[in-house]
């Protein structure tokens, strides 16, 4: 019926809402990527953020320490290790959970769009003479009413909006989210409070971007963040890659051939976890391994993945599934084809869990390593336990990297949590004891 590259045995695994571990036959396989992004741009998404440090570092005090980046640590966890990762030199979270201004990994894609649109506005109108100007100027009067009269709109789940409201009301612009029917409460409340418009959908996460979509399309002052389909969403996640790379080499952690690095992407509509891996196979090439972890209920990206090249992606609904998720980060049906063409070789597999497993994990964390995520962000977790499945480690042996497995280094990307009001954070955690 449809072309996937998935067996039958694992299309009826998907239809059950069991979970699996897909591979990706393209994986490494060049001719299988229809056009690639240029890898300059990640650094062009660098500079950008740079110039606008200084101005971020105003608008948010909590920028203050690193002077106007937006980044978090790179942490070890030995506990965790211990009790997760069967193979292996060492465990690592990069820690997007904490990531400062909105607290989700959404701030490295979101901020870095809205931060283009601002900065070709300024250029445009001459508040900013070229882009070696001091940035510190749109914090004037005349520049915020000469934002205020544009309008920056979203669709999303819940974090993108939190991202996207927060700076662009910050620079002074009208706001506008169109949240899904699975966005959490507090996430509303906490834009409505800094005045952004909040629009609540009764539908899914594809028909909030497309009322989104269509009602900024009416307006010329508008300007729609296209999570769907977004080059600059994704340069900014990539810039990640950057860093990260830094961040190993600060703490002397090599990625060669003899050290693997294998990273675990909570996944929804794919721009974030899809810029991360362009980010990482420009800086790593074939030593790191980039696999994606998604509900048992919102597998998109495996289904857009194992399509064909240049296709639109297969919609989860085709598989009777719901959406049916508490991962409210990862509940979408249907992913982003712009994104699948340009990992279409990079990414090494897809891996899906039940929500029960993602309580177990985020349960874990805090008792382990004493951090604190939401449910889309522990599913990272299940990476490493994940590889020692049969299948994995028949694909370990023909990527020959069997005999370097006890040296490679496995990342777990937390994506989300410290925002999380004290009150949902404990109801997780009783979530979570129940279902053990
Ligand atoms: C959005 C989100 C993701 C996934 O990002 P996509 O770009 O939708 O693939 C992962 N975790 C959390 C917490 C998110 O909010």
């Amino acid at each position: 019926m449809f072309h996937l590259s998935i067996t039958q045995e694992q299309q009826s695994l998907i239809r059950q809402g069991k979970p699996l571990l897909w591979l990706n036959r393209q994986y490494q396989d060049s001719s299988s990527a229809p056009a690639k992004p240029d890898v300059l741009s990640i650094y062009e998404a660098e500079a950008r953020l740079a110039r606008f440090a200084p101005l971020l570092s105003q608008l948010f005090p909590e920028l203050a320490v690193s002077d106007g980046i937006i980044e978090s640590p790179l942490m070890p966890a030995p506990h965790l290790h211990q009790a997760i990762t069967p193979m292996g030199a060492r465990t690592l979270i990069k820690a997007d959970h904490s990531l400062p201004v909105a607290g989700s990994i959404k701030a490295r894609g979101g901020i870095h769009e809205v931060l283009c649109f601002a900065e070709q506005l300024a250029l445009d109108h001459q508040a900013l003479k070229d882009i070696h100007d001091d940035y510190q100027k749109l914090l004037q009067p005349e520049v915020r009413s000469l934002f205020g009269q544009y309008e920056i709109a979203v669709g999303s789940t819940g974090n993108l909006g939190l991202s996207i409201g927060i700076i662009g009301a910050a620079l002074g612009f009208q706001a506008t989210v169109h949240m899904s029917i699975d966005a959490k409460e507090w996430k509303k409340e906490r834009l409505r409070k800094r005045g952004v418009k909040v629009i609540e959908h009764n539908a899914d996460y594809g028909a909030a971007v497309a009322a989104g979509r269509a009602e900024a399309d009416a307006n010329p002052r508008s300007y729609f963040v296209d999570d769907e389909n977004s080059p600059r969403l994704f340069m900014g996640y990539a810039v990640a890659a950057l860093r990260l790379k830094a961040q190993l080499e600060e703490q002397q952690i090599s990625v060669d051939s003899d050290h693997p690095l294998f990273v675990y992407l909570p996944a929804g509509v794919g721009g974030a976890p899809g810029g991360i891996t362009f980010g990482l196979k420009a800086m790593f090439g074939e030593h790191v391994h980039c696999f994606f972890a998604e509900p048992v209920q919102a597998p998109c990206m495996l289904l857009g993945m194992a399509g064909r090249p240049s296709a639109e992606p297969v919609s989860v609904y085709e598989f009777d599934l719901t959406i049916d998720t508490e991962a409210d980060g990862l509940a979408v049906g249907q992913a982003s084809q712009w994104v699948c063409d340009a990992i279409r070789d990079q990414l090494a597999g897809v891996y899906t869990a039940e929500d029960a497993a993602l309580y177990q994990h985020l349960l874990q964390l805090k008792r382990l390593e004493n951090i604190e995520v939401e449910p889309s962000a522990a599913i990272g977790c299940l990476g490493p336990q994940m590889l020692n499945t049969p299948e994995a480690r028949a694909w370990i042996r023909d990527h020959q990297l069997d005999e370097v497995m006890d040296k490679s280094t496995h990342l777990i990307w937390t994506t989300g949590g410290s925002f999380v009001p004290r009150e949902e954070y404990q109801a997780f955690i009783d979530k979570a004891i129940r279902y053990i």
